[in-house]
C-alpha cells in the first residue's frame, strides 16, 4: 500500500472565526486562581426580554463574570449562525 504523503493539507488563515471569538469570551481572570482561566458559560436566568450567563471558572468553579444577553442579540446571533451571509465586501479599487 503506498502511504499519501502529500495530501495538500496546508495551513490556511482562519479569518472568519474572529467574529465568534469577539462574542463569546474563553478565559476570564479568576481571583481565586491568581491566573486568567478558561471559562464555561452557564445560563443563569431567563428573562422575557434578555437572558443572563454566568461565567464559571473551569479551575475551582467559581463565578469569575457574567453577561447579559437582550433577546435582539440573541436573535442576531442566532441568525448569524443558522445562515452564513454569503455578501462580499465591497472592495474598493485604488487607481493609480
Ligand atoms: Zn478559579
Amino acid at each position: 500500500m503506498a502511504s499519501t504523503g502529500r495530501m495538500g493539507n496546508m495551513s490556511q488563515p482562519k479569518q472568519q472565526q474572529q467574529q465568534f471569538e469577539n462574542f463569546t469570551a474563553s478565559s476570564l481572570y479568576c481571583d481565586k486562581c491568581k491566573a486568567a482561566m478558561p471559562v464555561r458559560e452557564r445560563l443563569l436566568l431567563i428573562l422575557p426580554d434578555k437572558e443572563v450567563y454566568d461565567y464559571l471558572c473551569t479551575g475551582c468553579a467559581s463565578s469569575v463574570g457574567s453577561r447579559e444577553v437582550t433577546a435582539g442579540e440573541k436573535m442576531m446571533a442566532q441568525a448569524a449562525a443558522a445562515r452564513r451571509p454569503r455578501r462580499a465586501a465591497p472592495v474598493q479599487r485604488l487607481r493609480l
